[in-house]
Formats: structure tokens, C-alpha cells, sequence
């Protein structure tokens, strides 16, 4: 079976979705990998390196997608509205397509896809069981962005983050504080502190509360009550109107002291909770920086617009939507991996076996023979 990885289209993305190792790792599955030329460039894999592993590279996008029972993509259409509507021409009844389709932001483009007869998979939808683990996009692309979300903030700090003393004076460590506690927040605390800053972390579950502490930062307390907010698959529940009005006012005492705030919070298919306010960014000392991680879906300060620098008051607010992007060795070769573990899922012997009594085969399985086959998809679209 041939298994396509084609170059991505999405503006500014320089992820490819299998590295010259996955296609090493794919052919002992006896799966034949074929790659458009300069797929991997962005990312610091050449065509010569897939070559050396094994692969075929091919120069026309149609004909890879001509010849593939599976496509690998980092985005299909869904997280890739604009450029990856050309591509539903090139999709045949049957054929395999794997990778982030952001079917709960945009759920019409399940629908776009199974009108073409494909077969998609987004990987987004695993449930966060041990089991999923190694196929967990969500998880290795939020470790990366956690990371650089913290590299960048200390680089637009017009201070230092750790503590030095110097024959010309002492430099008092930087004050980050990281909000919410997911995959991408304990990334970005544990580089906060390799950096050498003073942390501090809040999350709205109180699960987290150990795992902050495990990286080593302090835990911010609030007065909520939010001891039922840990929902379905260990995210987080949407707080009351009133419980979020709380936490905004609170919270500000604690921004205003912080040199350094990087937001995170998310909850599954839904805007993302305003935790910082304009007000309480106005109390912040000019210089401080906010990188909003969750601006894609409106983002945790008010003052944030996704992909752009806004500066208020001398504050820098940025809300970069593609982070792991900015990291595109590794994130690739981390969304590679993902993707070599969940084909051990469905391809068995060489040939497909999509198991539905395996529920991470289920829950990723989104269109199916003409249809979009997942429950919770289907929800959305009625
Ligand atoms: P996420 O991206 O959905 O959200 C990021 C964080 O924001 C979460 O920790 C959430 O609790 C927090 N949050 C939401 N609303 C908030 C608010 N109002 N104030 C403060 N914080 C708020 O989360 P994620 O990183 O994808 O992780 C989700 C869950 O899945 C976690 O419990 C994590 O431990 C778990 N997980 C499990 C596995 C696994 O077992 N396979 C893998 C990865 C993650």
C-alpha cells in the first residue's frame, strides 16, 4: 500500500506530516511511501533524505494523491480552510485521509470531505487514554508550542529571566505566570524555569494543582470553588457566568505583578475563556508580555488579536496560532511518530483493517463511504 505525504498548504506552515525516519518506520509495516518534492524542505528534510529512506518523491501533487490509498497530511481541509478546498478534487472514494482536520471548529468541512467518498481520520478526536498516547497530536504539538510560547516571551521581555549578580549589579529573576496547566502550560512553567524565572501557574482543575508543583512552580489559589470543573476526558468544564466574573477580578491582582503571562486555557469545541481583562492588563508595568495561546478560538485576554502584536499601554500582547510550526524539525518529527503509531492501528499486514470495536479507531473516524459516520460530529451539523 502507498501511503502519500504531500506538501502542506496552509499559509506560513512549515510542518511536514512524516519525516525520512517515519518512512523507515512505516516500510517495516510494508508500507510504501510516496512524498511531493520539497514537502519536507520548511522543515529541514530534504528530498534527498526521503530518498535515502526509501521513498519515492514525486514531483505533481495530483499524481501522489492519484497513486496513495493514504494520505498523511499535518492539515487537511478543516484546519486548512482556504488553500485545502483545492484538494477535495484530488480525493477518490475509499481513500485514506489522516491528520488535523479540526473537525469540532469546523465541522462542514467532514461533510466537504465525505461527499468525495474518502475515508478521513482526525486526530484531534483520540480519546486522552494511555493507550492514545503515542498518536496524540494535540499533546506532542502543544509541548512544542508551550515551549517556544516561553522562548518568544523571553525574548520580547525587555528583561532578563534569571537572577544574576554581576559585578555591575544584581538582576532580580523575571515574574512569569502561566494560566492554565494542560500539555502546553506545564511545557512553557518548565521552561520558564530552566530560564531561570520565578513561576507561578494557575488551572482551573484542581488535578493540576500536583503537576504544577511537579515542574516546579507555585500554585496561585483563587476563591471559586471549581472543585467539579474537570469535565469528560480530563479537560476542563466551562466555569458559570458568575464563577468567570470571579475569576477575571482575581486574577488581575495576581496579573499586574507579572512581568511575564502566557495563557492557555481551552475548552474543547468551545471560544476559549477570557481570563485576563483589558483593565487588568492596563495594571500591568509597560514592557510585560502576554502570549495568548488560545487566540485561535478568541483568546484568554481581551485584548488579543490572533496573529498580530498588539501594544497597550506598553504592554505586548501576542496570540501566534501556529507555534509548533515555528519548530518544524521536531514538530515534525513528533507528528511523524503520531502518525506511523496510528497506522500500526488500521493497517494490518499491509492491507487496511479500520477496527470500530478499537475506540480510538472509532472516535478518530470521521467520514466514511459518502457519510459523516462520528457521533459527535454529526451533532454539530445538525
Ligand atoms: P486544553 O488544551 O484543553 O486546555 C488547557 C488547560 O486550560 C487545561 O489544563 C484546562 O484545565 C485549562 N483551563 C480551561 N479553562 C480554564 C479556566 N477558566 N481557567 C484556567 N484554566 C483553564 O488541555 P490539554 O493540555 O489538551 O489537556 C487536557 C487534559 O487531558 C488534561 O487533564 C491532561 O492532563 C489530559 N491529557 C491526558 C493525556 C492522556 O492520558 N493520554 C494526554 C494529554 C493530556
Amino acid at each position: 500500500m502507498i501511503v502519500a505525504v504531500p506538501s502542506e498548504t496552509f499559509p506560513g506552515e512549515r510542518r511536514v506530516a512524516l519525516t525520512p525516519q517515519g518512512v523507515q518506520a512505516l516500510a517495516k509495516q510494508s508500507l510504501h511511501t510516496h512524498v511531493q518534492s520539497g514537502a519536507g524542505m520548511a522543515a529541514g528534510y530534504p528530498d534527498e533524505a526521503y530518498r535515502d529512506a526509501g521513498a519515492v518523491v514525486v514531483p505533481q501533487r495530483d499524481e501522489l494523491f492519484g497513486a496513495a490509498e493514504i494520505i498523511v497530511q499535518v492539515r487537511t481541509l478543516g484546519a486548512n480552510p482556504a488553500a485545502g478546498r483545492q484538494d477535495l478534487e484530488l480525493f477518490r472514494a475509499g481513500q485514506v485521509l489522516i491528520g488535523a482536520a479540526d473537525p469540532l471548529g469546523d465541522p462542514s468541512a467532514a461533510r466537504d470531505i465525505a461527499a468525495t467518498g474518502a475515508t478521513l481520520f482526525a486526530l484531534e478526536l483520540a480519546p486522552r487514554i494511555t493507550r492514545a498516547q503515542s498518536i496524540d497530536i494535540l499533546s506532542s504539538m502543544a509541548t512544542i508550542a508551550g515551549y517556544k510560547a516561553m522562548i518568544l516571551a523571553a525574548d520580547r521581555l525587555p528583561k532578563l529571566f534569571p537572577l544574576l549578580m554581576t559585578a555591575a549589579g544584581t538582576i532580580t529573576p523575571a515574574k512569569v505566570l502561566v494560566l492554565g496547566a494542560g500539555v502546553a502550560g506545564l511545557q512553557a512553567i518548565a521552561t520558564a524555569k530552566r530560564l531561570g524565572a520565578v513561576v507561578s501557574a494557575y488551572d482551573v482543575r484542581p488535578a493540576a494543582r500536583e503537576q504544577i508543583e511537579s515542574v516546579g512552580a507555585k500554585c496561585v489559589e483563587l476563591d471559586l470553588a471549581t472543585g467539579d470543573a474537570e469535565g469528560q476526558g480530563g479537560y476542563a468544564k466551562a466555569l458559570t457566568e458568575e464563577q468567570q466574573v470571579r475569576q477575571r477580578e482575581q486574577l488581575a491582582d495576581v496579573v499586574s505583578g507579572m512581568d511575564v503571562v502566557v495563557t492557555t486555557a481551552a475548552i474543547p469545541g468551545r471560544p476559549s475563556p477570557v481570563l485576563v481583562t483589558a483593565a487588568a492588563v492596563r495594571r500591568m508595568a509597560p514592557g510585560s508580555v502576554i502570549i495568548d495561546l488560545a487566540a485561535e478560538r478568541g483568546g484568554n485576554c481581551e485584548l488579543t488579536i490572533a496573529d498580530q502584536e498588539v501594544i497597550d499601554g506598553g504592554v505586548t500582547i501576542l496570540g501566534p496560532t501556529n507555534l509548533a510550526s515555528a519548530a518544524p524539525y521536531h514538530a515534525s518529527a513528533m507528528y511523524g511518530r503520531n502518525i506511523a503509531a496510528f497506522l500500526k492501528l488500521i493497517v494490518k499486514e499491509g492491507k487496511l483493517a479500520i477496527d470500530l470495536e478499537d475506540e480510538i479507531v472509532r472516535e478518530t473516524l470521521v467520514c466514511r463511504d459518502g457519510e459523516v459516520v462520528n457521533e459527535r460530529i454529526k451533532q454539530l451539523l445538525q
